[in-house]
């Protein structure tokens, strides 16, 4: 599980992103941040990895709070997608995916076994292995990211608006993926993004931000498709109140 204990953020511009927020996020579920842009998701999102470390408040990972962990070692042991799938482009798609194992000690040979198997988990062809990243489509390349992300085996994986950039059937071929990845891999999903209708479809829980980092309402699809908290959320969700 991962808790957000009264977590705040000040930039050292003077922003607040994110003002005492907390929230439980269950393992082996998918969890979805959605919301205006600017509400403080991606903020949030990064402090489970310590890319942010909060000005006030804790994030707890399986009882353990995550300032006492080195960022390095810890963003080693979480996987994390980003929208252009933060591909190194002078490096082919196997090493793309190699990379995080190799970092750890593993041999090269193993490192290239492990992220050819980890392609089929993805759906790709092994025969993209040798290409570069710019002679991949950008479902393709969203594909290695989540690959990549794997690599390290971890439990949590945090996605940051991954299917943005693709096109909508793709996005839905990427969604039903995901979804798959995670009921047989059994992983923890925080996934961040600006759609409602991805956020219902991948969402065991889903949580509705307003801007300024406040939150609107938390629930499964079904209760808040049901029951909109607020204005807000029904005009988000784009239901009669
Ligand atoms: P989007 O959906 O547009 O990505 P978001 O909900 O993920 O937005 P954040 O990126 O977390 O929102 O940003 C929250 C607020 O913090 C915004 O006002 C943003 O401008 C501000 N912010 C984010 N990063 C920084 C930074 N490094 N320095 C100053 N302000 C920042």
């Amino acid at each position: 599980m991962i808790e957000f204990r009264s977590v705040s953020k000040r930039f050292p511009d003077g922003t607040l992103a994110v003002d005492d927020f907390s929230l439980l996020i269950p393992s082996r579920r998918i969890t979805v941040f959605v919301g205006s842009s600017g509400s403080g998701k991606t903020t949030l999102l990064r402090m489970i990895n310590r890319m942010v470390d909060p000005t006030a408040g804790q994030v707890v990972i399986d009882d353990t709070d995550v300032s006492g962990s080195d960022p390095v070692q810890l963003r080693r042991s979480i996987g994390y997608v980003m929208q252009n799938g933060g591909l190194l482009p002078h490096r082919r798609i196997v090493d793309n995916v190699a990379t995080v194992p190799l970092l750890r000690g593993t041999s090269k040979a193993e490192a290239r076994t492990r992220a050819l198997e980890l392609l089929d988990t993805v759906g790709l062809d092994r025969s993209l292995a040798d290409k570069y990243p710019r002679q991949l489509s950008g479902g393709q390349q969203q594909r290695v990211g989540v690959a990549r992300a794997l690599a390290a085996d971890p439990n949590i994986l945090l996605m940051d608006e991954p299917f943005g950039a693709v096109d909508p059937i793709v996005r839905v071929e990427l969604q039903n993926e995901l979804k798959r990845l995670q009921r047989d891999l059994d992983k923890t999903v925080v996934f961040v993004t600006h759609d409602i209708d991805e956020a219902f479809t991948l969402g065991d829980q889903v949580v509705v931000f307003k801007t300024g980092g406040i939150v609107a309402q938390v629930g499964t699809p079904a209760e808040i498709l049901a029951h909109p908290a607020d204005d807000f959320v029904a005009s988000f969700i784009g239901a009669d109140r």
